[in-house]
């Protein structure tokens, strides 16, 4: 008897199943099982074997899905390597890692047999037997050709379809024929049609059309395929905002293509690299394949089925979800503005990081990963200084663009001035307004979207806030609600005060939806847009946006962070950042590294062209903040310096790996009891390495109460027996009745 251990999406390891007689298994094969009393569920041979297990009654597996296994060898190593190092089940990484309607389930067979994957087909067209000599078509077409012009063409471009495939049947859609004359052809007898498998195909034969590299982009292209060939797996081009570094990855991508190797290019949130994906379509036209969370399941799933049987030669882009993919002639991995934090999924597991899974697919593969940002985060930058990584650097803009000029344009000061009006200092407006004179373009960044991030009583102080998260409503003028930006609850907009009973109700502070309406009434002509997640609901509604951007038709551009992500427009001479002290003063170790990152992001958005030389207004209350200094000179390395120096001091990334322990409970007492016996555990294994139990910034959320614990793993300690030590210290707090409400999850890497 045969058996084979197989992953079902729950979050339990494998379990056995005898195979049915006569059913040809590999690994990675789905196959339809039945679990639980009745449900049917897709599973993953995971492993095959004779071995009996030791249980009484042994369910069949009976039934392949596919004809091709969905996952090879790597992908499996790769699923092992990522439920072992950010401690989930293989199961949890089955429900990620495959898209929805390749893995049906359900209640019963019925219902497993409605949900079940059924490919796309289409009509195709075959010339009949008596026809496929080519002598006797051209005659015929010949003979028809007074009397029906049109058929007599059709046949011609049906012949010249037919003779490319062999006289096999291809897909209808390649001739430009409409459906009546179509149909009448087949009447007469000349051609017959079949619904059969819609082909997707990706590749074509054209030359991509590379762009000429300057002599500094050709000599970071050479610096990496140097480094590539002397072995050295990983590198890192920090490159600044408008260098080029496209270019460069478009060069390298070309090379891997014409060996007919594969290359997936990661970018952050695919949804905001629009313009990214253009790009690449115009160099690399149909050999693009993207996938993201925005594409239907049925597409994701076309995807996926498609590159299981790939030859190679692929490019696919894609969020990170995209390194799950079958990428079975993998040659490069370039991951771009690798320092971005999206890159890491945290919401749920397997909670893993983008990038550094990108290096261990690659490294898998025997692929090699580029690196590409601005501002590489520490950790990249701290491999590459020292070693580790290959590492280049392209510090001048394309064509004759230079870097913007920032000006740091100090709040408290404007006000004791009289130099400010509404939200705006008077050097940004006179900024915008100079532009605006020239036909020039703007954009306005505010990382808080809505009017106003929280409404209070200006008599006794009374705030609104979610009665379900610590945290404050957000009044939002377009729909007139009070909204919770974390668990979605709204309200009505308060009248007047619950406490003290009076009427003196303010909107504080602003968000998007405020500066995008003051900028309005301060520049009545101007045509002003707003970019953020209320106004890009739709993928249609977001490009609109950018279009409409793109094509000078809104002079004013307001957005939160979704503005700073890699665009490319040519007629932004000004950006305005409305308030960086939002962004200086979070309680996160990482927090000035990630001001730097952003801001300097959003400022790179300015003067993309020689002929707009750009300006960046920073409005902030702390001229004297390091980071402002650090920007204004756009001194990256000045920062590094520093934060790597602070972060040696305290143990923090890169000179450690953190294990965050999250800890949820509705009863706070309970909750804490839960926190305080799993630090004591834990520091009995780890000792001073273990922080907290600590409050993080946002103490609840949906109605739970949360509490951190963090576990500091320095440099050069394994990490896998922290994560056994873990293991056993969080069994045998789980174990206990009296904490058996107490969710707690751990996040390996945390951000
Ligand atoms: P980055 O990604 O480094 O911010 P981009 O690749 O977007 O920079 O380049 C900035 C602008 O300069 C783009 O409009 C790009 O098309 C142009 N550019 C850069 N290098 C070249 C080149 N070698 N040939 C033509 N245009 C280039
Ligand atoms: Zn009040
Ligand atoms: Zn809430």
């Amino acid at each position: 008897m045969r058996y084979a251990d197989i992953v079902l999406p729950l979050a339990q390891p494998t379990y056995s199943f005898a195979i049915a007689d006569g059913l040809e298994l590999q690994c990675g094969d789905a196959v339809a099982v039945q679990f639980g009393p009745r449900n049917i569920y897709t599973g993953i041979v995971w492993r095959l074997h004779d071995v009996a297990p030791n249980v009484k009654r042994i369910k069949t597996v009976s039934r392949k899905l596919y004809p091709q296994p969905l996952l090879d060898s790597q992908q499996q190593q790769l699923w092992e390597w990522l439920a072992d190092y950010y401690m989930c089940t293989l199961g949890e990484v089955m429900r990620m890692a495959l898209p929805s309607l390749i893995k049906p389930q359900g209640a019963s067979a019925e219902e497993f047999a409605a949900e079940e994957f059924q490919p796309r087909t289409e009509s195709f067209v075959a010339l009949r037997a008596e026809w496929q000599v080519e002598e006797t078509l051209l005659a015929e077409i010949e003979r028809i050709k007074r009397r029906a012009p049109k058929r007599s063409e059709a046949l011609q471009a049906i012949l010249t379809f037919s003779q490319k495939h062999d006289f096999q049947p291809f897909p209808r859609r390649l001739l430009e024929c409409d459906a009546p004359l179509i149909s009448a052809l087949q009447k007469a007898g000349y051609i017959e049609l079949s619904q059969r498998e819609r082909v997707i195909e990706s590749r074509h034969d054209l030359e991509p059309l590379l762009p000429q590299l300057t002599p500094a982009q050709q000599s970071v292209a050479e610096q990496i395929r140097q480094s590539q060939s002397e072995g050295r797996r990983v590198h890192l081009l920090r490159g600044i905002t408008g260098s080029g570094k496209t270019e460069i990855y478009m060069t390298l991508i070309a090379d891997v293509l014409a060996r007919g190797g594969d290359v997936l290019l990661l970018v952050p949130e695919i949804a905001l690299t629009s313009q990214l994906i253009e790009r690449m379509r115009r160099v690399f036209g149909k050999r693009v394949t993207t996938y993201h969370s925005k594409l239907t399941a049925l597409r994701r799933t076309e995807a996926y089925l498609r590159l299981t049987a790939s030859e190679g030669g692929e490019l696919v882009i894609g969020a990170r979800s995209a390194l799950l993919l079958p990428h079975r002639h993998l040659q490069l991995v370039i991951v771009d503005e690798e320092h971005d934090q999206s890159y890491k999924q945290s919401d749920t597991a397997p909670r893993y990081n983008g990038r550094d899974t990108a290096i261990y697919i690659a490294s898998l593969r025997g692929a090699a990963t580029l690196l590409g940002s601005a501002t590489p985060s520490l950790e990249s930058y701290a491999n590459a200084i020292g070693g580790k990584y290959g590492y280049s650097e392209l510090l001048e803009r394309y064509g004759n663009a230079t870097l913007p000029q920032i000006i740091i344009s100090d709040t408290v000061r404007a006000v004791k001035r009289g130099e400010r009006k509404i939200h705006f200092n008077h050097s940004l407006l006179n900024a915008i307004g100079d532009a605006l004179q020239r036909g020039e373009q703007v954009m306005l960044f505010q990382n808080r979207r809505g009017f106003s991030p929280f409404v209070s009583c200006s008599d006794c102080g009374w705030t609104m806030r979610c009665p379900h998260c610590n945290v404050t409503l957000t009044l939002h003028n377009s729909t007139s609600r009070m909204e919770c930006h974390y668990c979605g609850y709204t309200a009505q907009v308060p009248k007047s005060c619950p406490h003290c009973h009076t009427s003196h109700i303010t909107p504080m502070g602003f968000g998007t939806e405020k500066i995008e309406q003051t900028i309005e009434q301060l520049f009545p002509t101007a045509r002003v847009a707003r970019l953020d997640r209320d106004t890009s609901t739709s993928e249609s509604a977001y490009n609109r946006i950018i279009r409409d951007f793109e094509n000078g038709d809104t002079d004013i551009l307001v957005g939160t962070q979704m503005i700073s992500k890699g665009f490319d427009f040519g007629r932004v001479s000004v950006v305005g950042i409305l308030n960086a002290d939002n962004l200086l003063n979070s309680p996160d170790f990482r927090a000035s590294e990630r001001a730097f990152q952003l801001i300097m992001q959003v400022a790179g958005r300015a003067g993309r062209r020689d002929d707009a030389p750009g300006v960046v207004v920073i409005q902030t209350s702390e001229p004297d903040n390091p980071v402002i200094g650090w920007v204004q000179r756009g001194d990256y390395e000045a920062m590094a310096r520093s934060e790597l120096h602070e972060r040696h001091t305290f143990c923090y990334p890169p000179y450690s790996r953190l294990l965050r322990i999250v800890l949820r409970d509705e009863d706070l007492q309970l909750l804490r009891r839960c926190a305080t016996q799993l630090s004591e555990r834990l520091r009995e294994k780890f000792g001073r390495r273990v922080v907290g139990p600590v409050s993080p910034p946002i103490d609840r959320l949906r109605g739970e109460y949360i509490i951190h614990l963090m576990i500091k793993i320095e440099n050069g300690r394994s990490m896998a027996r922290a994560r056994e030590l873990l293991g056993e210290a969080m069994r045998g707090i789980s174990s206990r009745s009296e904490y058996k409400t107490v969710k707690i999850l751990i996040d390996v890497d945390a951000q």
